[in-house]
């Protein structure tokens, strides 16, 4: 299967919200991107579907996981200048569907903060590398964001209930990225941001922490993305797929 090439970004974008399933996933595909955004003067604010209660690799008791994660995540995107993060209540780790509910509440934060581009992860999973992108929760809130983003969030008919009960108008996000999906093809330079993003990553101690080489091997992943981009050698780089939501 062969995919057509993403869509030009957009260049007036100002708001930017990040949907995704767990803690750590914004940092391991896209800090770095994150940290330019801001550097650009872009407001973005994280929305994490689960505290990561399944996470971890210890015998932390597991009732402190989901605290200590929503603090691992708050670090992390304070690393890179995010200071609006939301977790979504009620979703276990490795339970997550494309639900009504799901969309529901991803529709509710689109009009709540009203974004120009909402970043996520894919819904279609890689049959290259299986592992990290195809996570059952992370497919399902790549598909249950991409129809909150069209057509859930711009009609009003939709979860008519938030209009009537919440007040929250109908708004249109016209512009998607995801991360993790086959074959990403727009690649962002984020050589300087770098140490932002391994700042950001360190910050999920309960994640990382166990991991040797750490910074070697997550650098020798975002050069070969920026290799494979024909960036200059010594670059690294993130990849993503635009999607025009117009
Ligand atoms: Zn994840």
């Amino acid at each position: 299967m062969s995919f057509p090439p993403s869509a030009t970004p957009r260049s007036d974008v100002r708001r930017v919200l990040c949907v995704h399933a767990h803690p750590d996933d914004i940092d391991f595909g896209a800090a770095g991107t994150v940290a330019r955004w801001v550097d650009e003067g872009l407001e973005v604010a994280y929305l994490l579907v689960t505290r990561g209660d399944a996470g971890g690799f210890d015998d932390t008791p597991r009732e402190q996981m989901p605290k200590l994660r929503e603090a691992e995540q708050f670090a992390a995107a304070a690393a890179v200048g995010v200071t609006t993060v939301e977790f979504l209540d009620g979703y276990a780790d490795g339970t997550l569907t494309p639900s009504l509910q799901l969309r529901r509440d991803i529709t509710a934060a689109i009009r709540r903060y009203r974004p120009d581009r909402v970043l996520t992860n894919s819904p279609l999973r890689r049959w290259d590398h299986l592992a990290g992108p195809g996570h059952p929760d992370h497919l399902a809130v790549g598909e249950a964001t991409t129809c909150a983003v069209y057509p859930d969030s711009r009609n009003p008919f939709t979860f008519p209930e938030l209009l009537r009960e919440q007040g929250l108008q109908p708004w249109t996000v016209r512009e998607i990225r995801h991360a993790g999906a086959p074959d990403p093809d727009h690649v962002v330079d984020i050589t300087e941001q770098y140490p932002r993003k391994l700042e950001a990553l360190l910050a999920h101690v309960t994640q990382v922490s166990h991991r040797d080489e750490f910074d070697a091997s997550i650098r020798a992943r975002l050069a070969d993305t920026a290799r494979a981009a024909g960036l200059p050698e010594g670059r690294l780089a993130e990849a993503f797929t635009v999607v025009s939501a117009e």
